[in-house]
């Protein structure tokens, strides 16, 4: 008994030495990023670096006795920080955005320290009851149907998934478990084996590719359908397709048709919500990045339809200032879900089974960390009146690009902008604006990505960091100007747009000198 107590005290000695070491230096990392984040603009938003650059920078073993905290901070600026692609620069325009702020940080410090793999309610009951509560109040706050919503003992729910694409699989392997259960019901005898062969799942030919990996992860085969000129797939064509499937004696389960461009089609919900709902098939709708605007009322409107879908998904962590990752999915019956994926080992089984949610069968993995605990925090040291007023204020900067481009002739806007994305091009040839990206980014002042929109090579502006200030979207577009200007230098038709739209070859002297 005496030697465990002195072995006791010896270990709390040694805890005690640890954190004071950590208080110290968990401050000094705190400074640190303070100090990232005040002057991250002075950095190139894309990182200047050739492959295997890291690498040469430090050993090629682990090291044997540990190292100081001084030496190691040290190398987060000689081998870290010029291979990192710096997302939060004002100055990066690619993809979408990804969220960050402190509140998010701080709850994702408070859910390492607690590190606990919330798999099940007893696993940490509060990792699990706090997800319940805030997953309603995110819903709530989208106006989401009632039905998804977990309440006191709704059918419905909300499950945070770590990405959009998890979410999607998800659903489609849940969508696939019914259908297969449903034809199991009324023909006992058929194996699900034989039934999977004869599963279609429809997205459109404007989807993300997510859907797509979606149905070879569950082996589902899956139709592309045309959208039409504003890049929606419309409710006859799904119709159609559906029709002529059944006709091949193939049995659709799944719809899934959110673009990657433009938030646009999310109208579309609405065009195939409805035959979904008649046809009995499982809609889910993927707002990856839009769906952060919905809490804002006059964005609302563009998730109209939903009512009709079977689950829906949003990335908080992309618009709505929570670090990656954080990707919210709700079902309208989580029976669909908790079947699809139920194995149920005596080792994770608890004495309050069946009464409250086990996460574990929500997901793939077993293990999940404590990601409420950021959203929370969000949701808390922002408020969603803060959260709105920075949806708005991105939409506000994307509009003032916008005008940008459209007040020069030599560019078009390619489709409509209703959020934080321009989907923009120069006149011209697919290989012209290829050049123009390229000159764009070897400048290393912005960052921005291009992309195929119906065949057509199309520059993407996303305003991205949450410093984006309308100073960025200047200096932005004086970039992109400079670089038109030298590539169109010796195209006649382009010379007289230049001079028409005040140009003088000279933007680079609108260009800060850094
Ligand atoms: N779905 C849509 C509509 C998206 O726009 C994106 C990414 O931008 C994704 C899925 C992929 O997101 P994630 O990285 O969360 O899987």
């Amino acid at each position: 008994f005496e030697i465990i107590i002195f072995n006791k005290e010896e270990q709390e000695e040694e805890n005690m030495a640890t954190s004071k070491e950590f208080r110290v230096v968990g401050k000094d990392m705190v400074d640190y990023i303070c100090d990232y984040v005040d002057t991250i603009e002075q950095r190139p938003p894309l990182a200047q670096v050739e492959p295997g650059y890291l690498q040469k920078l430090i050993p090629h073993e682990a090291p044997q006795k540990a190292e100081s905290w001084e030496e190691i901070k040290k190398d987060i600026e000689r081998v870290i920080m010029p291979g990192v692609t710096h997302w939060h620069s004002p100055h990066f325009h690619a993809y979408f955005p990804t969220g960050n702020s402190f509140p998010s940080i701080l709850g994702d410090m408070l859910s390492d320290a607690i590190s606990c793999i919330g798999f099940s309610w007893i696993a940490s009951p509060a990792c699990t009851e706090l997800e319940t509560v805030v997953m309603d109040w995110l819903g709530k706050m989208i106006k989401l149907p009632e039905s998804f919503l977990a309440g006191e003992k709704g059918l419905g729910g909300g499950v945070i998934q770590g990405s959009a694409s998890e979410s999607t699989v998800v659903a489609l392997l849940a969508a696939k478990m019914r259908v297969i259960r449903r034809h199991q019901e009324t023909n006992p005898n058929l194996d699900q084996f034989d039934i999977l062969p004869k599963l279609v799942a429809y997205t459109s030919d404007q989807s993300h590719s997510s859907v797509e990996r979606a149905s070879l992860i569950a082996s589902v085969r899956m139709r592309q359908l045309a959208t039409d000129d504003k890049h929606s797939l419309r409710g006859d064509t799904l119709l159609e397709a559906m029709k002529q499937d059944r006709a091949r004696g193939l049995i659709p389960t799944f719809v899934s048709h959110t673009p990657l461009h433009s938030p646009l089609p999310f109208h579309c919900c609405r065009l195939t919500a409805p035959s979904c709902k008649d046809e009995d098939i499982w809609l889910h709708v993927d707002a990856a990045y839009a769906g952060s605007a919905f809490i804002c009322p006059e964005y609302r409107s563009l998730l109209n339809g939903v009512e009709f879908a079977s689950s829906f998904n949003f990335n908080p962590h992309k618009f709505m200032r929570v670090n990656f990752d954080l990707s919210a999915m709700w079902v309208k019956d989580k029976r669909d879900i908790v079947g699809a994926f139920h194995v149920d080992p005596v080792y994770l089984q608890h004495e309050h089974q069946g009464l409250v949610e086990d996460y574990r069968h929500w997901q793939i993995p077993l293990g999940r960390r404590f990601r409420s605990l950021k959203l929370w925090f969000v949701l808390r040291m922002f408020g969603v009146e803060k959260l709105q007023e920075h949806i708005r204020h991105q939409v506000k900067l994307a509009r003032e690009f916008k005008a940008l481009v459209m007040s020069d002739s030599r560019f078009t806007v390619e489709a409509e902008v209703i959020l934080g994305l321009v989907c923009f091009r120069l006149k011209g040839t697919n290989q012209r604006n290829k050049d123009l990206l390229d000159r764009i980014n070897k400048t290393g002042k912005i960052h921005m990505i291009g992309t195929q929109l119906k065949g057509r090579y199309i520059l993407r502006f996303a305003v991205c960091a949450a410093t984006t200030e309308s100073r960025h979207v200047m200096y932005a577009w004086q970039v992109i100007k400079h670089c038109a200007n030298d590539l169109l230098s010796d195209v006649d038709e382009f010379k007289e747009a230049s001079l028409t739209n005040g140009e003088n070859g000279t933007a680079e002297a609108c260009i800060s000198p850094d």
